[in-house]
């Protein structure tokens, strides 16, 4: 077998395609986001406005967020040493623990070392060890709750997106016997749609499922205290599980589940992604509780996020340009061909310092390519300004479709 022709012969197709994944090669400085250096073919670099980070309020630079993380490091070294049960839980870990529990109104909660990996190994473990069971999954989960799913082996029902009509008559033809699971999101990242949270516990109700709710999307940025759209909705007591990530709207890194004890201690004993690895740094956990503890208090990053949200859909509509409207914080700009959003998104960045990565196949469907753009809250209105002139006149050049404001 000839590897590395198989190899190349994969990536050509990909660029053929309009598909290659080029990374822009970035230095985020603190106290200057959403500014940052890109690193044009390892020598010149060039100041560009990042307008497609997932640290949608800017907590990643927040001075809160770094001096904690100093601390911690001072205090206690780089790395936590060990997995969780060999010598690497730290203090910090377990405040993090309680502060996520409380956020979500649970009993308990658990770290993992990306929300990739949470829902991974929770579903993992749920749908591999209970006996029978059955999982009944949103046709646009995020991979790591469909690799999760995939490898428990266990039984699993795709139903349509949002779609309760659907959902229930998939419960409903199902074995009456078996244990169920509705896995779902709130905030989905790329239509920025948010699940019918309330009607889908009802229905996982009639039938005695578990809910499943990855609210990664949301965390920080939903509700009162930054607990994600079932705090916002005042139902997170309906949810079995709630997943978040850290490393979006909290701007550090890492995964967690929160929910009962029981089930929260039977994950901890028995899930293989959380037992056989090196538990986060010290840092990360301190980093993360302090900007959970902020944004518990803080309103203004919130307030000024949907401004902004706001100001760029206005310029966009003015200028023609068509966007998806969603309830959600997330602005994507439709292109629907993959070269030409590879295309506008290159001259973005290299003619007008604006960078907004394309979103093609496989993350979304063929005809459906995208600029994914998210403000945030530390975006001035110049910024907002000369991204919507920036896609108006490559706007133009590409002959796409506008919209008549
Ligand atoms: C990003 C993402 C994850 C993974 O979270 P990480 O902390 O980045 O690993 C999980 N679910 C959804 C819906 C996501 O978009």
């Amino acid at each position: 077998m000839d590897f590395e022709r198989l190899f190349r012969a994969d990536l050509e197709k990909l660029k053929e395609d309009g598909n290659y994944r080029v990374f822009a090669d970035l230095e985020r400085r603190a106290g200057s986001f959403p500014k940052a250096h890109h690193h044009v073919d390892g020598t010149d670099t060039q100041d560009v406005t990042v307008w497609c980070s997932n640290d949608y309020l800017g907590m990643g630079q927040s001075a809160i967020v770094t001096a904690a993380m100093h601390e911690a490091i001072d205090k206690c070294g780089a790395g936590a040493g060990g997995t969780r049960n060999i010598s690497g839980t730290n203090h910090y870990h377990v405040l993090l623990e309680r502060e996520l529990a409380d956020l979500h109104g649970k009993e308990a909660a658990l770290l993992f070392t990306s929300g990739y990996v949470s829902n991974w190994a929770t579903l993992g473990t749920l749908l591999g060890r209970i006996p029978d069971v059955m999982v009944f999954s949103d046709e646009m989960n995020h991979a790591s709750m469909i690799e999760g799913i995939r490898h428990s082996r266990a039984r699993k029902v795709i139903w349509k997106h949002n779609d309760l009509d659907d959902l229930r008559a998939k419960l409903a033809a199902a074995d009456p016997d078996a244990p169920k699971i509705v896995a779902f999101e709130s905030v989905y990242s790329m239509d920025g749609d948010i699940a019918p949270i309330e009607a889908i516990c009802d229905i996982a109700d009639e039938f005695g499922a578990m809910t499943y709710l990855d609210e990664v999307h949301a965390v920080g940025m939903y509700g009162p205290r930054g607990g994600g759209v079932a705090e916002r909705e005042g139902i997170m007591d309906r949810l079995t599980i709630i997943e978040g990530t850290l490393g979006k709207a909290f701007g550090v890194m890492g995964g967690y589940i929160t929910g009962s004890t029981a089930l929260i201690d039977w994950i901890r004993s028995f899930s293989s992604g959380f037992i056989f690895t090196t538990a986060l740094p010290p840092t990360l956990a301190a980093g993360a509780l302090a900007s959970i503890r902020h944004l518990k208090k803080s309103e203004m990053e919130r307030r000024r996020h949907k401004d902004n949200v706001a100001k760029v859909r206005l310029g966009l509509t003015r200028a023609g340009i068509p966007w998806l409207d969603n309830p959600s914080h997330i602005v994507p700009v439709m292109v629907r061909d993959a070269k030409k959003c590879k295309w506008i998104s290159d001259i973005l960045m290299d003619q007008h310092g604006v960078y907004v990565q394309p979103i093609n196949y496989p993350t979304v469907a063929r005809g459906a390519e995208r600029l994914r753009i998210t403000p945030t809250p530390l975006h001035t209105d110049a910024d907002i300004a000369h991204l919507v002139a920036s896609l108006s006149s490559l706007w133009s050049q590409c002959a796409l479709a506008r919209h008549v404001a």
